[in-house]
């Protein structure tokens, strides 16, 4: 049960972490959808960033590469000679560097001169260089010859008579222009002064033309909205490299700005970008969007992977459990069924026999062990029962105290030998022995028929039947079901049908049994007996077919209320009338004297009725004063300062207990008729009644002897010193109008009490 509602729970939690998740996914969506609009912005900005100085490291390692160039044909110049030398060095090295114009210089003019025609060796960038005497890389000028923007790199010659320095023409857009530089997004790019000249230039198929020869003119013209370009030329103006927004013709661009260190330092590179393109080229946000998608997924999946795994889990947890017992380590009553089907389909000739049994009492002493105790029985017998079944038998626990076994047996002695084993087994538990328990078993036991024509469940219900009849009887091992069982079963059952209606129908009858006592000589007090007048019969169903139903399904407490308010509203209309009264007695079963409200209710009800005290007497077995005994002694002492006086029924029917006639202050004694019976010595039964009547009436109680039939049994125990008798022999149990006549003809009823008060004075 305990395993089951964790699962139960576990449904919650898992649905309440589903929540929880998708709740963290969706304000992470959020989280990332937060102001996008700048996110947008700013990250495309980055990336055109990124990819400008990708753009503008490219350059700078281009004129790196070039300035390594001149210097490695300076050095190996130096070892040519020769017009002719001189002409094969020099195609070969411009054939292999590819630069547009090579020219060794002596003296600051141009000596040798490879390649194509432009090399303007006046420009004044160009000059500077020369001048300058060292490794260097000019500005970017424009060729006179091509018109072209070119750059030139310049290295000293050394050991050299002929040559004293290499010059290297590149027109720019041979070297920075190109796929090696520009990154494929570039929509447009430039070269340019920072008046905004621009010295070369690029654009992708269908972007704006470019008529103005001015980069700051030129994203002026294209822009859709003029002030934008403000910051851009600024930032320009003041070298410092950014990134802007462009509208052009409806759609987002980012401008990017960076300016060159080389080439004399006033020259930037622009490149402008589509927002669109960018995004989708890193796909930053559109990622953590799709990320957080996944993710959301991936939860998802783990989520509905945990769940199905404790589903499984769980349903195979059940199937565990539903095969055992949890609580007590051993089969459950589902696996019994099972295992019991199975080995009777097999073992299709074998004798069998279902036995279904409990502990007798254990609820009872569920509550006087506590529950620590109730459970380790409980695992006791489980062990025992557990060991006991052998090859080709199984065993299961069905709830409870209640066990269930398939015993396999060759002819009824053995089975008789193995279930008495059983109960000696569970009867030997130590814990409960060395409390003084003493546990028994009620055991029903179905014999399987060869035919095998019940289901399994009809088998088990039957020995069930037999075990309940076995309850109620109790003196023996076990009982086999069998048709009388069943009948009595039905009979109970139709008990149980009535009873609550019979209650309301006023069908049971307050019948009176008067008692003599025999040294005053006259009527001493009558018990009330329950008698049932079944309308629909319209007869008397017997007491003992109905009494022990109710004591053990605890309607019992129903009608014993009921007797005790008859009795009441009896003895209150007959004190009213003036008739002379009797203590009555009033039985009180087990389940009534245990119920948490049974001495209110009965103070209250003789309160009500103003019952004078030492008329009414409650009756309590002795076999409920020997099983709560420290419960009984409490009522007892309370009932008794409530004016109620108190007997001990059935005494000798059971454990008989001296503690119980010593400790307990009853007011009577009744025997029970085993002590009228003759055993095998009748010396010895004629002791026993003269004892147990002196040690009655030495604890100081009126000792009464029930179902006196005979004048020569009143003679024996007038002789014994007894008190009381109630029996066939002095009247048998009456009717109410009867008994009035009764009480009406004994004319010497006055000081009935005195008989208990002189009871009490002789108390040794
Ligand atoms: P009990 O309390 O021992 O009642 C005495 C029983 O002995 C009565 O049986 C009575 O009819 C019977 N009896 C009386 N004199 C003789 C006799 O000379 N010979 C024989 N053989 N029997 C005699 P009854 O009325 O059948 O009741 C049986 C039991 O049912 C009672 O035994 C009592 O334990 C129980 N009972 C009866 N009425 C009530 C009730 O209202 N409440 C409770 N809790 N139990 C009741
Ligand atoms: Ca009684
Ligand atoms: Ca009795």
């Amino acid at each position: 049960m305990k395993a089951k509602n964790k699962l139960r729970i576990l449904n919650p939690l898992l649905l309440a972490l589903l929540c929880a998740v998708v709740v963290m996914t969706v304000g992470y969506f959020l989280y990332t959808l937060r102001d996008s609009a700048v996110y947008f912005e700013n990250e495309s900005k980055s990336i055109a960033q990124r990819y400008s100085l990708q753009t503008v490291d490219a350059i700078e390692r281009e004129s790196g590469g070039i300035f390594d160039e001149a210097q490695r044909i300076a050095a190996d110049v130096a070892n040519v000679s020769g017009f002719e030398q001189m002409d094969v060095f020099g195609n070969e090295k411009v054939q292999q560097y590819g630069m547009d114009c090579l020219q060794f210089l002596k003296a600051g003019e141009a000596e040798y001169r490879y390649g194509e025609r432009v090399g303007s060796i006046t420009a004044v960038e160009v000059q500077s260089l020369i001048q300058g005497g060292v490794f260097g890389v000019s500005e970017i000028y424009t060729d006179f010859a091509l018109g072209v923007p070119c750059v030139a790199a310049y290295c000293p010659v050394t050991g050299n008579s002929e040559v004293d320095g290499v010059l290297a023409f590149y027109q720019v857009q041979n070297v920075f222009v190109g796929g090696s530089v520009l990154n494929e997004l570039t929509q447009y790019y430039c070269f340019a002064e920072q008046d905004g000249t621009i010295l070369e230039s690029w654009k992708a198929d269908g972007f704006k033309e470019d008529v103005s020869h001015n980069i700051y003119t030129y994203l002026y013209n294209i822009s859709e909205s003029k002030p934008e370009t403000d910051p851009i030329i600024n930032a320009t103006k003041e070298r410092i490299s950014g990134a802007y927004t462009l509208r052009v013709d409806s759609e987002d661009y980012i401008v990017s700005c960076i300016p060159l260190s080389r080439f004399g330092g006033d020259s930037f590179v622009v490149q402008i970008y589509r927002v669109h393109d960018l995004l989708q080229s890193e796909h930053t946000l559109y990622d953590k969007m799709f990320g957080s998608a996944v993710f959301l997924a991936i939860v998802a999946v783990l989520v509905l992977i945990a769940f199905v795994a404790v589903k499984f889990s769980s349903s195979k947890q059940l199937a565990i459990m539903d095969e055992y017992d949890p609580l007590l380590g051993c089969n459950s009553y589902n696996k019994f069924i099972r295992d019991a089907e199975e080995l009777l389909s097999i073992n299709r000739f074998a004798h069998y026999a279902i036995t279904y049994f409990d502990i007798n009492k254990f609820s009872y002493l569920k509550d006087q062990l506590g529950p620590d105790a109730y459970e380790a029985t409980l695992r006791y017998v489980s062990t025992v029962v557990k060991k006991m079944a052998g090859d080709n038998e199984t065993y299961g626990h069905v709830m409870d105290d209640i066990f269930v076994m398939l015993l396999h047996y060759s002819d009824i002695q053995e089975l008789s030998d193995r279930i008495k084993l059983l109960g000696a087994l569970v009867g030997a538990y130590e814990l409960l022995r060395s409390r003084n328990y003493n546990l028994t078993l009620a055991v029903g036991v179905y014999l399987v028929e060869r035919e095998r024509t019940f289901h399994i469940q009809d088998m088990i219900d039957r020995a069930a039947i037999a075990q309940k009849a076995n309850r109620t009887i109790n003196d023996r091992h076990f009982i086999i079901y069998d048709a009388s069982i069943r009948s009595s079963y039905i009979r109970e059952a139709e008990v149980e049908a009535k009873m609550e209606y019979a209650l309301k129908n006023n069908e049971f009858k307050l019948f009176f049994q008067p008692k003599y006592s025999i040294g005053q000589d006259r009527l001493e007090g009558a018990e009330a007996l329950v008698r049932w007048y079944d309308e629909a019969t319209k007869s008397y169903v017997a007491p003992d077919s109905f009494i022990q139903v109710f004591e053990v399904n605890g309607f019992i407490a129903k009608v014993d209320r009921f007797m005790f308010l008859e009795v009441c509203r009896f003895m209150s209309e007959a004190t009213s009338r003036g008739e002379h009264l009797v203590p009555i007695s009033v039985n009180v079963s087990r389940v009534t004297a245990t119920q948490p409200d049974f001495l209110a209710y009965y103070v209250k009800t003789k309160d009500e009725f103003k019952i004078a005290d030492g008329f009414l007497k409650l009756e309590f077995t002795e076999s409920f004063a020997y099983e709560n005994y420290e419960t009984l002694e409490k009522i007892v002492t309370s009932l008794k300062s409530n004016g109620f006086l108190c007997s001990i029924d059935d005494f000798g029917s059971g454990y008989s207990s001296f503690k119980i006639l010593k400790e307990l202050p009853m007011d009577e004694l009744k025997l029970d008729r085993f002590f009228l019976r003759s055993g095998v010595e009748p010396g010895k039964d004629e002791i026993l009644l003269q004892t147990v009547i002196t040690l009655g009436k030495s604890c100081g109680m009126v000792v009464t002897q029930e179902g006196v039939e005979t004048l020569e049994d009143l003679k024996r125990l007038e002789r014994y010193g007894c008190d009381v008798i109630q029996g066939f022999y002095y009247s048998k149990p009456l009717p109410m109008s009867d008994f009035l006549d009764f009480m009406n003809e004994d004319t010497s009823l006055s000081g009935i009490t005195s008989l208990y008060e002189a009871a009490r004075k002789q108390k040794l």
